[in-house]
């Protein structure tokens, strides 16, 4: 098994992480959080970090968040483009636009498309994450309803789309953005074809309201949209207990990808506090044939004061995991 680190935070992050570091540490792959409303300032610090990463021997993924907000796990997320185009944004059940881009919306799709082939040339990188992708809900109120949308519904159901949360409304809200993750995929292949397009649905008790949910992961390992499923397992926020959590959430997971032939990769949380069990729950994960675990996330882990003392044990840990799956896999 392989271990990764997300690298959230942004440019500020960059800045401070040594990718040779993390390396000798024994991770194999980063993710690195790409902000829309850095980028456009910061992209050649980006594009800096991720060499070095490479140059490191490490494997890079691009998450790119905000953007429209239609990829946002965190609501907080800033997006000049949704202040700037609120037209171009979802219509909820209410009527009343919300700060998220409609994934319908052609004017938005071109301009996101746009975006991520620019940050597909700018970055070396092995693929990208598609994090959360999903339409607004909150508090019976759901997107998106804007002329788009209603235009796309009527195409194809032959009728006018439904004020209620119907399971046909559902279906359309989940094959747009499968539609909309397609575009995403063909944008940075068009860049690189070698380059992955791997999606996260979201975890939350929401996702199945926001559209993509974890709930459902074989339709999900089927879209063409999709080469690798990613999932995050939140056993600490939800009071799981780890061990079954990780195991339940893999064998699920591995039994949708390897029924589509698809690539996987498991998230926790993680932090040098013993209460999050990170040394345990990486021999868990490579245990149970977890190809690659990425901890989430830096700002807990690695920039943590805790860490200096930590280090030796987890780079002990995942070297002796490491050596465990190379052996199997040479035998
Ligand atoms: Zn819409």
């Amino acid at each position: 098994m392989r271990v990764g680190l997300s690298i959230g935070g942004g440019i500020s992050a960059m800045e401070q992480v040594d990718p040779r570091d993390l390396a000798a540490d024994g991770f194999a792959a980063v993710f690195i959080a790409c902000y829309e409303d850095e980028m456009r300032w910061h992209a050649e610090t980006a594009a800096h970090f991720s060499r070095e990463c490479q140059s490191a021997g490490l494997e890079v993924f691009a998450v790119p968040l905000g953007y429209g907000k239609v990829m946002a796990p965190d609501p907080s997320t800033e997006s000049l483009y949704v202040s700037e185009h609120p037209q171009n944004c979802q219509l909820d059940s209410r009527g009343r636009r919300v700060p998220r881009a409609c994934p319908n919306n052609p004017a938005f799709l071109e301009w996101f498309s746009s975006n991520m082939r620019t940050l597909a040339w700018l970055l070396e990188c092995r693929g990208f994450l598609w994090d959360e992708p999903g339409f607004h809900f909150s508090r019976g109120a759901w997107a998106c309803r804007c002329r788009w949308c209603q235009r796309l519904f009527f195409a194809r159901f032959e009728r006018q789309l439904p004020l209620e949360l119907t399971p046909e409304v559902e279906r359309f809200r989940r094959e747009s953005l499968l539609m909309f993750l397609l575009a995403a995929a063909a944008a940075v292949k068009a860049v690189d074809r070698r380059l992955v397009s791997a999606v996260m649905p979201g975890s939350s008790a929401t996702s199945r309201e926001a559209g993509l949910g974890s709930d459902a992961l074989e339709g999900l390992a089927d879209a063409s949209a999709v080469e690798a499923l990613s999932v995050y397992v939140p056993w600490q926020s939800e009071g799981r207990d780890m061990e079954i959590a990780l195991q339940n959430t893999w064998k699920q997971l591995a039994d949708a990808v390897d029924a589509a032939g698809k690539g996987s990769m498991l998230w926790i949380g993680g932090s040098p506090h013993p209460r999050d069990r990170l040394l345990e729950a990486i021999e868990v994960a490579a245990a149970a044939g977890v190809p690659l675990l990425v901890i989430a996330g830096h700002q807990t882990l690695t920039a943590s004061v805790a860490y200096e003392r930590f280090r030796p044990r987890l780079s002990q840990t995942i070297r002796r995991i490491e050596g465990r799956s190379t052996r199997s896999a040479s035998h």
